[in-house]
């Protein structure tokens, strides 16, 4: 539990599970956290997670993202500036890294002289499952 130390924090049983669930669910909601850790501890509130989580992103141990009309999702891939696919038919996301640096697209073409620390981009669309899944004619028509 190296990332708790590191970041300050101490370690308890609640902390530690979460931690486990985001390395085998990156981008999982609260909800998903929740189930995840309630099935390895029995009871834990949904508050109690809520509570890891944002110490979690304070510290930046996570990263939390929050797709437009999304809930919130945590990821412990944090500090590169990296961004996301996320299918508008079930949910999932995927990681994309920026073709044009180590810390990507943090040059607006105008920053109007705000001092830029992250960037996030979004690519909306529909995943591979969803697009194989989905009848072949069901192309939305404006
Ligand atoms: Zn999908
Ligand atoms: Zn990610």
């Amino acid at each position: 539990m190296r990332l708790l130390a590191a970041a300050g924090l101490r370690v308890t049983a609640p902390r530690v599970a979460v931690l486990r669930v985001l390395e085998r669910r990156p981008h999982a909601t609260t909800e998903v956290v929740a189930a995840a850790v309630r099935a390895e501890l029995g009871a834990v509130s949904t508050q109690a997670i809520y509570d890891v989580l944002n110490a979690f992103t304070e510290a930046g141990v996570v990263r939390r993202i929050q797709p437009a009309g999304s809930p919130a999702r945590y990821e412990l891939r944090t500090g590169d500036n990296h961004h996301h696919l996320v299918c508008r038919v079930c949910g999932r996301a995927d990681d994309v890294d920026c073709a044009v640096g180590a810390v990507p697209c943090l040059e607006p073409s105008d920053a109007l002289g705000y001092r830029v620390d992250e960037a996030e981009v979004v690519y909306w669309g529909m995943c591979p499952s969803c697009r194989a899944a989905a009848p072949k004619n069901s192309k939305r028509r404006g």
